[in-house]
């Protein structure tokens, strides 16, 4: 089943080689989420929302989520929750779960790997206490990881999800393009990389102009193909109450499918 969830979502190049792992590479350097088996039957593809809290994303990607009862996991950044509070309060009362991006958005490879793990180990550390709840995932920026930073983030208590199927919706590309990975889905697993925020230079980065959505709109869309297939989005732990983790071994410093993630 997860290598047809990998074929499923092989669109994205570069990144279709590091999916349809097993479920038992979970200690190897580089091991990270990228799909979670569903064979207890349960139908979930696992929602992720990186980027925010952002005013004009956030919100409309939580009203959108609410509309159709489905819940996410929402990659947070701290050069946003430190702005924004309000938004990633309102991210926890959805009954979401909150997942670390990183205090800003630096590729952590162009970083040094004491660096790294101070870094995140803080990060964690505030974003629990202003959650009150414990952040059990990380995702690096970009998808960039090495053996190193992989180490790093494994010393923070953090473990790596990537993903299976991507949006695209950093991209000034068609909402039809965006959605075809997502239209392409055949069964339940995939991990589904999408944005609530775009990180910009207060998070460290200058990866051009943002790109001009409706990210409300956009959501509902893919919640709307969801539900056609027979599909539930849901976050990543409640995707793991019933189903288990998909590991694979993902090494990818220079991610050659651009801005992922
Ligand atoms: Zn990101």
């Amino acid at each position: 089943m997860i290598d047809d969830v990998a074929e499923g979502g092989g669109v994205c190049a570069g990144v279709e080689q590091h999916v349809g792992g097993r479920p038992d590479l979970a200690e190897l350097v580089g091991s990270s989420v990228v799909a979670v088996d569903t064979a207890s039957g349960q139908p979930h593809v696992v929602l992720t929302f990186d980027d925010g809290p952002e005013p004009g994303g956030t919100d409309l990607v939580l009203s959108a989520l609410a509309e159709a009862r489905a819940t996410a996991t929402f990659f947070v950044l701290l050069s946003r929750t430190r702005r924004h509070p309000s938004l990633l309060a309102d991210v926890v009362a959805g009954g979401h779960e909150v997942a670390l991006h990183g205090p800003d958005h630096r590729r952590l490879t162009h970083l040094h790997p004491d660096t790294v793990a101070v870094r995140t180990a803080d990060a964690r550390r505030e974003l629990e206490d202003v959650t009150g709840r414990s952040v059990r995932w990380f995702r690096p920026p970009y998808g960039a990881q090495s053996p190193a930073t992989w180490r790093a983030v494994a010393t923070a208590g953090l473990t790596p999800v990537m993903w299976s199927i991507s949006c695209h919706d950093w991209r000034d590309v068609t909402d039809d393009e965006r959605l075809e990975q997502i239209g392409a889905m055949d069964r339940p697993g995939a991990v589904v990389l999408a944005h609530d925020g775009f990180a910009t230079l207060v998070d460290g980065v200058d990866d051009g102009p943002r790109p001009n959505l409706d990210r409300g709109a956009f959501v509902r869309s893919l919640l709307e193909i969801c539900t056609a297939k027979g599909l539930s989005g849901c976050s990543l732990e409640t995707a793991l109450q019933t189903g288990r983790a998909v590991h694979r071994v993902w090494l990818d410093q220079t991610n050659p499918n651009h801005e992922c993630g």
